[in-house]
Parts: structure tokens; C-alpha cells; sequence
């Protein structure tokens, strides 16, 4: 196929490239003939130009110039001097040649162009006269023809002295084969021959090639020969005759070569068309061989995919196996189809039902209308909104159906505005209207309008949303928003500089007490606190006294808005009742010792017995010994002495039980607390004998520094020493202890600890030991453990208890010590 395609494009375009090329070759030989033709010219008249710089080259040779000053060439002479193939004495001994060429006769004529000297090269008789004649003056050149052969006439005037006569060098030169190839110096090749032409006969005159191109024929006797090109002489335009100058160019030749070039030229193209065939031919190939495999793949393919065996085979034209197999191909094609058909209207349908479940399920009433707003379907929300039935509403006026009666033209209008301008296919703006269900209850809804542009109708589908949830909501927000400003405590918003970027009214106090507006910085220590609450983050509590109110600061931080929130509340009511309680407190502790000491006035009056009976002893015996005269002063001084500690004694009783009982105001003083422990166990001594306790000490050795109050602390260790002997009046007569021991618990600690034999403490009396006004007996104030608790704790101590059922109970008081505490005399 490849070389059929080939040869047929060889066949078409050989000719006319041919042709092409034969026309090309002849306008390039044209132009070249042309040049050669004037380069020939040109040549030749360089060369007439040549000798007319030699005849002034030998004008003024030294021998020429001598010659003419000489007396010879002044004096008359009948007839001119001829030489012939003798040198005359005027000529340099060198021949006067260019190349081959010899000027035929070389003539001295006088100032009136009398030929005086003649020099032959030849014996050729020349009508000098003639020749002289056409001498123009000064230096010059002629062409001219004598006996139908042309001759180059060449004058120089020769330099001379004034007084000495004027001499004229006259060259006379044939034009003939020899002049014409040495014009052209060898460069025509011997197939171009260039000649004189006689211009109106069209003859030759000469020419460089005598033996083709011969003088005297005629230029159409040589057109079948060559290829011939005349220019006339510029140089010399006083020519007398018609002379051309012409080039003969040998028709075989340029024919010759011409065949020579068009044939290499056409066995290149053919060379050319060959390797464009083989190309051609084997992408021909390498295309089929694909397009086969191909074939073979398409073949495979469709069997595999349809499950049929036709049509492939290894060897053969896999199209004709395939103009076959195409039937049963489109057969099994359009099966296919058919069940994608089936499967897509299956999947229509599904996609359909799923649209309606989409619909029904969605949370707006969804409601298609036509253009005169008659209902033309609806989904279940709606149904389930506004409580009636699809069928119920289809072909109903939507508007009558469920809008208010007000504010159905504005929904009238909307549709109004979609029927009358097409171009509107977004959505509608939501629209707030009140709407009723079937019950009549009127719910607020939003109305959204989206038009459905159908081929010859529009519809409208209808989003309806029920809002009264979301009014509520936003009626809950109103309300929240107000529930700062309402809020009958101070609320203060403050920035991270510390402005006050909000505060409500009842924050008037606090303005007021910083004298601040809103919008105001709080001065520098509140910065500080808002910059501080920022940065940790946590809530801290700060207590303000102002003039009349004293409130409670809550600085909330809000971090990410670098807000503190401030919670005020007033808390003047609450201290002022605290104040009151403490004051209470203070006149109940007094009461509860009095009390107390009502109960140890026994004791007391048993103490005070002694030191009153030891003083009416002594002073009695006094009295004896005065009267009956007996003994000695010393003795009487002794006892008077004796009296005296006695009443000292008692006094130091009476006067403990006053401070017991005064309302003294709390004054620390250092004290061992050993001593404080055995002057309340002596309060207790007879209380204890009646009630039979054994009352045992266990103090620590080297004493115990304290710095405490002293009444305050003697009233704990009798509460609870007193408690404890009441806790014993179930114990067996002779199990009652009571121990009472003090000791170091480290450098900083002390401890004294009552311990009873008693029933022990039940759980549930434990949770309320230290409750005020807890008590489980009948005549008990309940105040005493209580009381305790808040001593020890105003002196940085503690209270712990530790009971056992049937066993007894240990109170322990921690007290703290120093170091530095150091008693006087230990
Ligand atoms: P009061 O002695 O007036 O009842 P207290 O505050 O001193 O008030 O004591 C409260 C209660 O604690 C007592 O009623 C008693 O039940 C219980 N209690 C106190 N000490 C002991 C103790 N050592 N053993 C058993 N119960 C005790």
C-alpha cells in the first residue's frame, strides 16, 4: 500500500517539479548568461582602459622626452621617418606590449598632428592621416574600424620645454582574436567566445575564437550555436560605427548542463520520495499492527465482559471477525441498557419514597401552592402542625386556610410579586405571620416563598415554621437579659484596665463609695485585685466597709473575654448580728462560769474551811495561852504568824474565785501549765471526795511554759475535769479515776490530758460534742464543751477526744509552746 501511495505521488508531481525546475533553471541561466556577459564587457573595457594608461606611461619615458627637445625633432622634414623592425631612438628597448598584444604601428606626430616618426610592428600601410585627424586633444581614445576590422586609436601628448615643438604618441592597436582573449585574461573557457559586432548588419568584426565564431558572419548564422549577448561600448561613445560588444555562449554546453542538473536533481527527489515511501510504509505498518492489537484487545475485552466466545481468533482480520460480532454485541449492549433502565427507575423510585420520608420528616410544614395560592401538596408536618389532613387542605386557599385574616394579604401580596415578575427565583425573605391550626390556637410562624418555575406554570413551595418555641426563648432572653440590672445586689462588669464597664443600679453604693461613674477606672488597689482575679483564674472574696453598709466583693474572672465579673452583696445585717452573737457568746461564757462556780461554791467553802479553822485554832490557842499566862513569847509570835499565812491563804482563794467569776478582759501571761492543772484539780479535791474519785496527777517533769489566759484556761481544765467526774457516777464506786497529765508533745506543743473511767461517749453524742447548747443531762446548759472549744481555738490550740465504750473517755488539749518560753526559777 505504502509503495502504491508512493509511486502514484512520483508519477503526479515528477512532471510538474520538472517543469518547475526547468523553468527555474532557465531564468537562473538567463540572469547568469546576463553576467557573464556583462563581466565579459567589463573586462574588456578595463582593458582598453589599460591602454590608454600606457600610452601616457610611454608619453613621458625620459628617452621620448629627450628625443623631442632634441634638434632632430625641431628640424622640417618632407616625409615622416619610418621604422620598421628597428627600434627608433625616442622607444625604450623593451617592447611596448600588454600581455600578447603589440600595438601595430606606434606614431609621433607634431603640434599639427603630422605624423613625423612611425614605428612598425608590422608591414601594414595604416591611413594615419585619417587616424590622426580624429585626435580629439590631450589624451584620448578611439575605436574605429578600417577594412571591416576594428583598431583602437590611443593618443598621449608627450611632456615637453615651451620653446621646443609639441609631440604627439599615437597608438594604433588591432582588435583582433589575440586583443580579445587577452581582454578577457583567460577566464572564458573555451565553450564562450566573445566578439565585435558590427551593430546594424549584425555581422562580426572579430572575435576570440576565429575557428568558431569567424569575422564577417552573420549573428543569426551562430543563434542555433549560442547563446548570444550584445551590449553596446559605454566607454566610447565616438565610436564611428555601430559596434557591440557580444558573448557567445555554447548552447550544447549550458543544454549539457542543464540535463546534468535536472538529472541529479530528479535522482535526489526520487532518492527522497524512496526514503519517503519506506517511512511512510512503515508507519503504515507499526499503525495496523496497533490498530490490530487493538482490534484483538476490544475483541477479548467485550468476551470477557459480555461472556460470549465470538469473535477472537489469533491469526485473520479481527475487523470482519468484528463487522460480525457487532450484532450480538449491540444486542447484549442494549440488555444492558435495559437493566441499567430497570435499576435507575428502581433507584427513582427509591429515591422518590426517600424524598417523601426527606419531606415529612423535616421540621418546617412544607406546602406546594400554585400561582393562586391553592394548596397542591403538602408533607406530614404540616399535617401534624396545623392538625389537618393532606386531603383537607389539598385545593384550599392557603392563606384562608391558616393564616390570620391580617395577614393574609401580606402573603397574598408575595405571591402577587412572584407572578408578575419571572425573573425572581431566589427564595422570599422569611415573613412573620400568625397562623391557627384546626383547634384555633394561634401560633406565631415564619413563612418562607421559593418559586418553582416549571415549563408552563409556576409553583410555589411554601416553608411554614413554627416559632412559638423560639419566641418563648427569646422572651426568656429578654427576661435573662434584665436579670442583672434587676438584681437588687451590685453587679459590676470591669475590664482588664480595671474600667467599669457595667454596673447596675444597685451598685450605687459601691460608685459611690470609690466615687466612681461607670465607664471610670477603679482606683489602683481594685486594679491590682481585677488583674490578679485574671491571671489565677480562680474567685476570690473580698470584704468592703463603707460608710454605712459593708458588703461582701465576689470577683469572678472571665478569662477569655478578660472580663471580672463583681458579685456584691451586703453584708452590714449579717456583721452586725455576728457582733451581737459574740457579745452573747461573751455574757453566755459568763453566766455558764458563774454557774459554774455556784456549783464549786461547796468545794470552795470546804477550801476556805481549813485556813479559817487552822487560823481560829491557832488564834484561840493564842487566846488560852494569854490568859492562863503560859508560854513564851516566841511561841505566841510563831502562831500569830501561822494565822497570818492561813489568812493569806484564804484570801489568794477568794480572790481566784473573783477572777473566775469577773468579767475579766483576756490578758495572756506566761505560766506553767503543771500549775494550772494542780490549782483546778484543788478546785475540784472536795467535789471529787464526796464522789468518790480517785484524782490522779501524771505532770511532766521541769514544767511546761505556756502563754495563755489564765482564767480562760483554768475554765476549760474544770469543764472537762467536771464533766468527767459527772460521766463516773455510773462507774463502780471503786473503779472512779480521774487522771490528769500534762506533757511535751515536740518544741512547739503541749498537751494535757483528762482521762475518766466512764461509760464512754456514744457515736451519735460525739457528732454534737462540741454543739452549743448540747447536753444529755437534765440540769446541763450544754454550753461548757462548746465554750471549751473556742477558748482553745482563740489560743491556737486544739480540742481531741478519744472514747471507748464502757472503758472511759480521754480529752487531750494541744497547746502551743515555744522554745523562748522560759519560767522564772526553772
Ligand atoms: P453539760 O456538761 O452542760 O451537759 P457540756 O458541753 O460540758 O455540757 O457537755 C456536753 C455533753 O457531753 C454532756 O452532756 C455529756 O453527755 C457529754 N460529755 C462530756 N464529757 C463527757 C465525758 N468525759 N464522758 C462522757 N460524756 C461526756
Amino acid at each position: 500500500m505504502g509503495l502504491l501511495c508512493g509511486l502514484i505521488v512520483w508519477l503526479v508531481l515528477d512532471p510538474l517539479q520538472s517543469r518547475a525546475l526547468g523553468e527555474i533553471f532557465q531564468k537562473e541561466l538567463q540572469q547568469q548568461l546576463e553576467q557573464r556577459a556583462r563581466d565579459s564587457r567589463h573586462r574588456f573595457q578595463q582593458y582598453l582602459g589599460q591602454w590608454r594608461l600606457t600610452a601616457t606611461g610611454l608619453a613621458q619615458n625620459w628617452r621620448l622626452v629627450e628625443y623631442v627637445k632634441s634638434p632632430a625633432w625641431a628640424q622640417e622634414r618632407e616625409k615622416p621617418k619610418t621604422y620598421l623592425n628597428r627600434l627608433p631612438a625616442w622607444m625604450a628597448p623593451a617592447p611596448v606590449s600588454l600581455g600578447a598584444v603589440t600595438p601595430s604601428q606606434i606614431v609621433l606626430l607634431d603640434q599639427d598632428l603630422e605624423p613625423r616618426e612611425i614605428f612598425h610592428r608590422q608591414d601594414l600601410p595604416f591611413p594615419l592621416e585619417r587616424a590622426a585627424s580624429r585626435y580629439p586633444g590631450g589624451d584620448g581614445a578611439l575605436l574605429t574600424t578600417l577594412w571591416k576590422a576594428p583598431f583602437l586609436l590611443v593618443w598621449a601628448g608627450v611632456a615637453q620645454p615651451v620653446e621646443s615643438k609639441a609631440a604627439i604618441l599615437m597608438l594604433i592597436i588591432p582588435l583582433d582574436t589575440i586583443f580579445l582573449l587577452d581582454s578577457q585574461q583567460a577566464v572564458a573557457d573555451d565553450e564562450t567566445v566573445v566578439a565585435l559586432l558590427e551593430g546594424d548588419q549584425q555581422r562580426i568584426l572579430a572575435s576570440s575564437d576565429q575557428t568558431k565564431v569567424t569575422a564577417n558572419m552573420l549573428l543569426e548564422q551562430l543563434r542555433s550555436r549560442y547563446l548570444i549577448t550584445s551590449q553596446s561600448i559605454t566607454d566610447f561613445a565616438d565610436w564611428d560605427q555601430n559596434v557591440q560588444f557580444s558573448t557567445f555562449v555554447s548552447r550544447k554546453r549550458v543544454e549539457a548542463t542543464a540535463e546534468r542538473i535536472l538529472s541529479t536533481e530528479r535522482r535526489e527527489r526520487f532518492l527522497g520520495a524512496l526514503a519517503f515511501v519506506g517511512v511512510f510504509s512503515l508507519l503504515f505498518f507499526l499503525v495496523s499492527m496497533r490498530l490490530h492489537r487493538l482490534l484483538n484487545r476490544i475483541a477479548s475485552f467485550g468476551r470477557r465482559a459480555l461472556g460470549i466466545n465470538q469473535p477472537v481468533s489469533e491469526k485473520g482480520n479481527q475487523l470482519l471477525l468484528l463487522e460480525a460480532w457487532i450484532p450480538d454485541f449491540f444486542a447484549l449492549v442494549s440488555e444492558a441498557v435495559e437493566q441499567a433502565r430497570l435499576r435507575h427507575e428502581l433507584q427513582i423510585r427509591e429515591s422518590e419514597a426517600l424524598k417523601s420520608a426527606l419531606l415529612d420528616s423535616s421540621l418546617d410544614s412544607i406546602v406546594t401552592v400554585d400561582c393562586s395560592g391553592m394548596v397542591v401538596e403538602t408533607n406530614g408536618t404540616a399535617e401534624r402542625t396545623f392538625g389537618y389532613t393532606r386531603e383537607q387542605m389539598l385545593g384550599e386557599s392557603l392563606g384562608v386556610k391558616l393564616f390570620h385574616p391580617d395577614d393574609r394579604q401580606q402573603f397574598g401580596k408575595l405571591l402577587q410579586r412572584y407572578n408578575q415578575s419571572a425573573e425572581l427565583v431566589a427564595a422570599s425573605a422569611p415573613l412573620q405571620l400568625r397562623a391557627f391550626d384546626a383547634q384555633g390556637d394561634e401560633m406565631p410562624v415564619e413563612t418562607v416563598v421559593m418559586p418553582i418555575l416549571l415549563e408552563h406554570t409556576t409553583l410555589f413551595t411554601v416553608y411554614i415554621r413554627d416559632i412559638s418555641a423560639r419566641r418563648r426563648a427569646e422572651r426568656e432572653i429578654e427576661s435573662l437579659a434584665t436579670f442583672a440590672s434587676d438584681n437588687p445586689s451590685p453587679v459590676l462588669r470591669v475590664n482588664r484596665r480595671g474600667v467599669i464597664t457595667y454596673a447596675n443600679a444597685a451598685s450605687a453604693p459601691l460608685l459611690a463609695y470609690w466615687s466612681l461613674e461607670p465607664q471610670q477606672t477603679l482606683p489602683l488597689y481594685w486594679r491590682n485585685l481585677v488583674l490578679e482575679t485574671l491571671e489565677e483564674g480562680g474567685v476570690r472574696e473580698i470584704e468592703l466597709s463603707g460608710d454605712e453598709q459593708i458588703f461582701s466583693l465576689l470577683l469572678a474572672p472571665f478569662s477569655e473575654q478578660e472580663y471580672v465579673h463583681i458579685y456584691g452583696r451586703d453584708i452590714t445585717q449579717v456583721r452586725n448580728a455576728e457582733q451581737q452573737s459574740r457579745q452573747h457568746q461573751s455574757e453566755l461564757v459568763h453566766v455558764c462560769r458563774v454557774s459554774t462556780m455556784g456549783e464549786m461554791a461547796t468545794g470552795l467553802a470546804h477550801e476556805l474551811n481549813q485556813p479559817l479553822a487552822a487560823i481560829v485554832n491557832f488564834a484561840s490557842g493564842c487566846v488560852r495561852r494569854l490568859q492562863a499566862g503560859i508560854g513564851g513569847e516566841a511561841e505566841l509570835v510563831d502562831a500569830m504568824a501561822q494565822i497570818t499565812v492561813q489568812a493569806e491563804r484564804a484570801g489568794e482563794i477568794i480572790k481566784r474565785l473573783r477572777s473566775l467569776v469577773g468579767k475579766n478582759a483576756s490578758e495572756h501571761t506566761l505560766v506553767n501549765l503543771n500549775d494550772l492543772v494542780i490549782e483546778v484539780a484543788s478546785f475540784i479535791e472536795y467535789d471529787a471526795a464526796k464522789k468518790g474519785v480517785d484524782v490522779r496527777l501524771a505532770l511532766e517533769q521541769g514544767g511546761l511554759p505556756v502563754r495563755v489566759d489564765l482564767v480562760q484556761i483554768e475554765q476549760v481544765l474544770l469543764n472537762l475535769m467536771r464533766n468527767a467526774m459527772d460521766a463516773m457516777q455510773q462507774t463502780e464506786a471503786d473503779q472512779r479515776i480521774l487522771v490528769l497529765s500534762t506533757s511535751r508533745l515536740n518544741v512547739r506543743e503541749v498537751a494535757v490530758m483528762i482521762s475518766d473511767t466512764g461509760p464512754g461517749i456514744p457515736p451519735e453524742v460525739m457528732e454534737k460534742l462540741f454543739d452549743p447548747f448540747f447536753s444529755t443531762k437534765q440540769s446541763g446548759m450544754g454550753m461548757g464543751l462548746a465554750i471549751s472549744y473556742r477558748i482553745i481555738e482563740d489560743h491556737n490550740g486544739s480540742i481531741r477526744v478519744t472514747s471507748e465504750k464502757g472503758k472511759g473517755t480521754l480529752f487531750s488539749v494541744q497547746l502551743p509552746s515555744n522554745p523562748d518560753l522560759k519560767l522564772p526559777g526553772l
